[in-house]
């Protein structure tokens, strides 16, 4: 039993503004316990009625400064954590800290870049290293990914990819059995047996967390997220199997509401907006307190899930993420608060083993057998009857795997049975009379009998030169597994769900929305870089194929029989060429991890700008149909866009659209901005140009259905696909107008002179 106060640690986000002098400090004596110092600056100190205190000091287990990158926090927090999860312990690791203080950027990591990978992903790395090398034991490992959001828990991990809110998804229940152990019903676990399958469930539910997130429910302030590792062991032949379960928990903001009070108690203790985290901090008070018998856990979801992560049986660490900017202060403050406080409960963490009944009879069975077999041995009776053909073909099954089995320590079990001994015995002279022990081992008949020390070696070699062609044989099928992967470039669902029909003009304006969000930049760079990756891995494949080659070459050579020298030079050419083998698919390996991180990267934010711009998309159909031509050409916002001016202006692009034509100035920035065409002198009679005649003759019958008059009466139906149909013939329409609109303004206006029309150079409606 390990007993542990819960670890806390802080980490302080680096500000989006330039360094804020002389808020904190940082006291990292190695003697002495770290301890941050929150220095309240004078214009926010003099504020305080009652407190007249300037600065705070709370101490934590390690420190970490905005300069601390993923892999520093990896190393630090999570990687001891990790360690005692695969001893069998449990672990939880959670990050608290308001909204935009770096818990997701900690746990998950960024979006960006593969170097900003979080907790998670590298602790599933680490995880996955480690079984790896320890053949002792058999691994099996699960994952559940839940979200608790007002209450309610949902499986992340749906895989139906249908989730558009929260609501679509599997919902989880708690279930409490008669000796208090909860139980979550409907929360799946799915089986990793790669590093890739774990990452790949990862994604899976970071994507329809993100999918499910509306700005009405604010999921990713409001919910708590609990990705767990459920990892069990066994050693072969034992009967006791281990489980631990390590949680890595994404808590709601910590923010709380009466930032200000009016009498200016500007650092009094405020309610929480989450209520759930109300309850998590009464039953920390309550853990906190000596003598208290009842800990609240039942209060909420989130305290019910992680019951043994506070107060029981595990290994609990806290991260206490800090936006330590001036107007943060009095949230971080209670962020380091909630931090002592948690630092005073203990733990008690135990090896989570039991004994698996199936395994304990088998031990047990075999157990009396052997008992029976000595006994029958000591008092010397003598069984008489015959073996069974079954029971002769089993220890003949034992004979040859003992002989195959490279470990020199192997044994030969057949118990105390004198007759299983003998037909043992009989049955290896057969085999050697036959010759099947050595396989095709004619060394000794052709080597001459004058070299009898070398008769006595050659078996060993060529034992060596087998080996080397199973390992090359079996890194050979490793390289063809990885390469099918490089080759692959998975179309991913999502990218295939995309490709479902998109309308014309929906894909253009699609197109035009990409182009100016701001995660294209991110798309493109992370493109680049997956180039770059896919270009090294090919030139390393190749390099690795080389070396293999050079490997089987060199060990051909060295059956035939070689002056010493000449055989010393080969074999060490051929270790250094093992070697270098080695590190390359080493090298090979993570960039493989890499690649495949940057497309789920990638993957994640296409998902993302497709989301916003269907949210976008529906926007803007309903307003077509609700708004009338006067009120649109004023009064219009887009609150979700994020690149301000140009996203402003394509929203207006669709809202004006009642109003006429449009026009785009090409500005020389690669953005295009939008204005209004003053529309009324273009719309009424439009003067049939070649172009637009046959476009009419080869339009489509919705199109002459509906009648020409301004679009914002055009209803339109609710329908997605009918809708962007009906846009899709608008936009058509609109360049034919545009072009019109050139055509004739080509001499009068100058404001028409020489600008670009948006839809020109698509204005196709054919086939629509
Ligand atoms: P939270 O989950 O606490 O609301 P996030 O993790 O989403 O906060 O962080 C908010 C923003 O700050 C994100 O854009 C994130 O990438 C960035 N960020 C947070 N912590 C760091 C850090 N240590 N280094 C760089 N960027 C960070
Ligand atoms: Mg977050």
């Amino acid at each position: 039993m390990v007993k542990q106060t819960i670890q806390i640690f802080a980490r302080v986000k680096p500000p989006v503004r330039k360094h804020q002098q002389g808020i904190y400090s940082i006291d990292e004596d190695e003697k002495l316990i770290p301890s941050l110092e929150i220095i309240l600056p004078r214009d926010l100190a003099d504020g305080f009625v009652n407190n007249k205190r300037e600065s705070y000091k709370f101490k934590f287990q390690r420190i970490f400064d905005q300069d601390a990158n993923q892999e520093t926090i990896f190393e630090n927090i999570a990687k001891p954590v990790a360690g005692s999860v695969l001893e069998g312990y449990n672990g939880t690791i959670f990050a608290y800290g308001q909204t935009g203080s770096g818990k997701t950027f900690t746990i998950t990591g960024g979006a960006e870049r593969y170097s900003d990978r979080g907790i998670i992903p590298r602790t599933l790395t680490y995880i996955f290293e480690q079984l790896q090398k320890d053949s002792s034991k058999m691994y099996t490992m699960h994952i559940s990914y839940l979200e608790i959001y007002n209450e309610c828990g949902y499986d992340l991990l749906d895989p139906r990819h249908e989730a558009s809110s929260l609501e679509d998804l599997p919902k989880v229940t708690i279930l409490e059995d008669p000796d208090q152990n909860i139980h979550l019903k409907n929360l799946t676990l799915h089986q990793a047996t790669t590093e890739e399958e774990a990452l790949n469930l990862l994604f899976l539910g970071d994507t329809n967390r993100m999918i499910a997130e509306t700005p009405m429910n604010q999921a990713s302030t409001r919910s708590h997220c609990i990705f767990t590792i459920h990892l069990s062991s066994k050693e072969p032949g034992s009967a006791t199997v281990r489980h631990a379960k390590l949680h890595l928990v994404d808590l709601a903001g910590s923010e709380r509401v009466a930032k200000t009070g009016v009498g200016g108690h500007l650092l009094t203790e405020a309610k929480y907006i989450n209520l759930s985290l109300h309850y998590l901090e009464q039953v920390i008070i309550a853990l906190s307190e000596k003598h208290r018998s009842h800990i609240p856990y039942r209060n909420s979801m989130m305290t019910s899930v992680l019951r043994d992560s506070l107060g029981g049986n595990c290994m609990t660490t806290m991260i206490a993420t800090l936006s330590l900017e001036k107007r943060n202060l009095d949230e971080s403050i209670s962020t380091c608060r909630f931090a002592q406080r948690v630092a005073l409960i203990k733990n008690e963490a135990v090896l989570n083993e039991e004994i698996d009944p199936r395994l304990m009879i088998k031990r047990l069975q075999k157990e009396i057998q052997e008992l029976k077999d000595e006994l029958a041995m000591v008092t010397g009776e003598q069984r008489t009857e015959a073996l069974t053909e079954a029971e002769l073909l089993q220890l003949e099954k034992l004979v040859t795997s003992f002989l195959e089995d490279q470990d020199p320590e192997s044994r030969l079990e057949v118990g105390a049975d004198m007759r299983k001994v003998h037909h043992c015995f009989h049955h290896l002279k057969k085999l050697l009379n036959d010759k099947k022990i050595f396989g095709n081992n004619t060394v000794s008949n052709t080597v001459s009998s004058e070299s009898k020390d070398q008769d006595c070696q050659e078996p060993l070699k060529e034992e060596e030169y087998r080996k080397l062609r199973d390992i090359l044989k079996q890194r050979d099928n490793e390289i063809s597994i990885l390469s099918e992967v490089m080759k692959k470039l998975p179309l991913s669902w999502f990218e295939r769900c995309k490709q479902e029909e998109m309308s014309l003009g929906r894909q253009e304006a699609f197109e035009i929305f990409k182009r100016d969000h701001a995660d294209s930049v991110t798309i493109d760079d992370n493109k680049q870089i997956l180039k770059q990756r896919f270009s090294e891995a090919k030139a390393l494949g190749e390099s690795i194929n080389e070396a293999r080659s050079k490997i089987g070459i060199s060990g051909n050579m060295a059956v035939p029989l070689m002056p010493d020298q000449q055989e010393e030079k080969l074999r060490s050419q051929l270790e250094e060429e093992k070697r270098r083998y080695k590190t390359m698919f080493t090298r090979l390996k993570a960039l493989k991890v890499e690649i495949e991180h940057l497309q789920l990267l990638m993957d994640k934010a296409k998902v993302k700008l497709q989301k916003e711009f269907e949210v976008w998309w529906a926007e803007e159909a309903t307003n077509l149909q609700v708004n009338s031509p006067a009120v649109n050409s004023l009064d219009h916002t887009k609150p979700f866009l994020q690149t301000s001016d140009s996203q402003h202006e394509q929203s207006q692009l669709f809202s004006n659209k009642s109003s006429g034509g449009w026009e785009v100035q090409g500005q020389g920035t690669g953005r295009f901005d939008v204005c209004d065409v003053n529309a009324r002198k273009i719309l009424p009679s439009p003067c049939p140009s070649p172009h637009s005649q046959k476009q009419s003759s080869t339009s489509t019958p919705l199109e002459d259905s509906i009648p020409k008059r301004p679009m914002s009466s055009i209803p339109l139906t609710g329908d997605s696909q009918t809708d962007s149909d009906i846009l899709a013939f608008i936009k058509a329409r609109q360049s034919i107008l545009q072009k019109q609109c050139k055509f004739t303004s080509l001499g009068g206006s100058s404001r028409a002179t020489g600008h670009q029309c948006l839809w020109g150079a698509h204005g196709e409606v054919g086939g629509e």
